[in-house]
Formats: C-alpha cells, sequence, structure tokens
C-alpha cells in the first residue's frame, strides 16, 4: 500500500521510520515544517504541499499532528476532500472521542466513501512496538481488506491489537496515561538528580521523567484539555496530596 503520514514530527517519524524499514509499503510525509533531510535518510519522499501529498495516489493516511492542532488540520482539508475520496483515514491521536467527533462533525464520510479508523498505539519513541498494546475502533469501514492490511503493519510488529470503543480508551487512558504524564511532569519540575545512593525504585523514576518530558508539552496539554475524564483525575491527585500531607503531620 502507499501509506501518507500527514504530520512528520516525534511519532511521524517514528512510525514512518518502522513502515518504511519494512519495506512492504511506501510511506511519504507531509509537515507544515521541512522535515526533508530527515525523511531523506529514512528513504520517504517529503512534500511541503498538501494538495501535492494528497495527489499522490494513496491507500492510506495517517493524521499524526498534535492533538491541539488537530480541528485546525482537519478544517484544512476539506478543501481537498476530492482527494480524500475512497481512501482510509487513520487518527493516532492519544484521546479518542475527540478526533471521532470532529471527523464525523467536519467530513460526510459516505458521501466522500472515506473509511476512517481512529487508533491510538499506545507506544512511541521511548518504549518500542513489541507487546505494547494498539488500540483501534472501526468507525467506518467497507474496504476491510486494506484496513486488515494496515492493522497487520501493528500485528507483525508484535503489538497486542486491542479493538476498544474510543469512550472507553478515554476512561481508561485517564486514570492511566495522563496520571502518568501528570506525575513524570511533577516530578520534572522538582530537577531530581542522579544520586551515588540510587535505589530501583528512584531509577523507575527518573526514567518516568524522562519519558514523559521527551513528549512535546503540547502532547500533554492535549491529554489534559481533548478528555473529559482527565479533570477528575487531576482533583483525586490534589486531594491524595492533601490527604497525605495531613498524614504525615
Ligand atoms: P505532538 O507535539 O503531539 O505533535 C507534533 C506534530 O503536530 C508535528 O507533526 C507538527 O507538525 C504537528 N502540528 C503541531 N501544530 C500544528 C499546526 N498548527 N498545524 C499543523 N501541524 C501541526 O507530538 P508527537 O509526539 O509527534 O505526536 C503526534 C500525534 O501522535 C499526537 O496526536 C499524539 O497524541 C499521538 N501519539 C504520540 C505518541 C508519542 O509517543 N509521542 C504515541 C501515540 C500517539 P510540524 O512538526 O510540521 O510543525
Amino acid at each position: 500500500m502507499k501509506i501518507g503520514i500527514l504530520g512528520f514530527g516525534r511519532f511521524g517519524q517514528f512510525l514512518g521510520e518502522t513502515i518504511s524499514i519494512s519495506k512492504k509499503h511506501t510511506v511519504i510525509a507531509y509537515s507544515r515544517s521541512d522535515y526533508s533531510d530527515i525523511a531523506k535518510t529514512m528513504k520517504i519522499d517529503f512534500y511541503q504541499s498538501l494538495p501535492d501529498f494528497l495527489n499522490q495516489g494513496l491507500d492510506v493516511i495517517i493524521i499524526s499532528v498534535s492533538i491541539i492542532s488537530f480541528e485546525a488540520v482537519i478544517c484544512s482539508l476539506k478543501p481537498y476532500l476530492e482527494l480524500l475520496q475512497d481512501k482510509l483515514l487513520v487518527d493516532v491521536l492519544s484521546v479518542k472521542n475527540y478526533p471521532k467527533k470532529i471527523i464525523l462533525n467536519q467530513f460526510d464520510l459516505d458521501k466522500y466513501n472515506i473509511d476512517y479508523l481512529a487508533t491510538h498505539p499506545m507506544f512511541g519513541p521511548d518504549s518500542g512496538w513489541i507487546q505494547r498494546p494498539m488500540v483501534y475502533n472501526s468507525v467506518r469501514i467497507t474496504n476491510s481488506n486494506r484496513a486488515v492490511n494496515f492493522l497487520d503493519i501493528f500485528k507483525e510488529q508484535q503489538c497486542i491489537m486491542t479493538p476498544l470503543m474510543c469512550d472507553e480508551h478515554d476512561k481508561y487512558s485517564a486514570k492511566s496515561q495522563f496520571i502518568t504524564h501528570l506525575t513524570g511532569r511533577i516530578l520534572g519540575n522538582l530537577d531530581l538528580e542522579d544520586t551515588p545512593i540510587n535505589t530501583n525504585g528512584y531509577n523507575s523514576l527518573l526514567s518516568l521523567v524522562d519519558n514523559t518530558c521527551n513528549d512535546s508539552l503540547d502532547l500533554f496539554q492535549g491529554l489534559y484539555h481533548y478528555n473529559d475524564e482527565t479533570k477528575l483525575w487531576l482533583t483525586k491527585f490534589r486531594k491524595s496530596l492533601d490527604l497525605i500531607e495531613k498524614q504525615l503531620n
């Protein structure tokens, strides 16, 4: 298949490089910034014009832009809806109800026969693919061979294939991924350092800070603002800290 990655930042490059190395599919990329040098090292053709990119006979378009820019990016595709006709659209955002709502509101999927797979690969450049969950929800799939072919990329990288409704995903991820990023960011503000007497637990905390603070602030803000469940967990986190302070005193 010919796969286009729209949004060639940290995660888009990570996905693109692995898919391109497998040599089973041709990968091309588009981004608002110029990543042509990086793309060349990955043998990926890079486009800086959106219509040129969309005109390359793509089977699949993976949207890998930040959560907070997603709506604007989807709106920027509207003048080119005919170029999306008969394609499989995949979003990889770390929240799931929000992109589904935007796509269903902005695009007439039936009119243009656009298939749409909402996904969240629960991994990234710091964790690798193996034995990591690949969450997906087949929102509109008419060409099942193409969708299976796409999902096989993740199966072949030994991901744990996890079909899940978007709202279930957001409930789980608010109390797992968001809490992880929140803890990592809070500890990141403490400037923790390596010591000559690190315990295993402390080493785990240092890796947590590294893993979460390596991701962009846009990603963290997106996790918070575009998943309704996270507000509750921030409040619970604060209450728990108060409770612990009381127990200590
Ligand atoms: P990010 O900061 O969430 O997104 C960066 C990408 O968004 C870049 O491609 C950037 O394009 C694009 N972008 C930002 N603002 C834009 C705008 N106004 N207009 C057009 N494009 C814009 O970092 P990321 O880690 O690469 O994540 C990309 C997506 O993958 C996110 O939705 C994230 O939730 C999801 N995801 C990430 C991970 C991970 O481990 N990092 C894992 C699973 C899913 P330019 O660079 O060209 O400016």
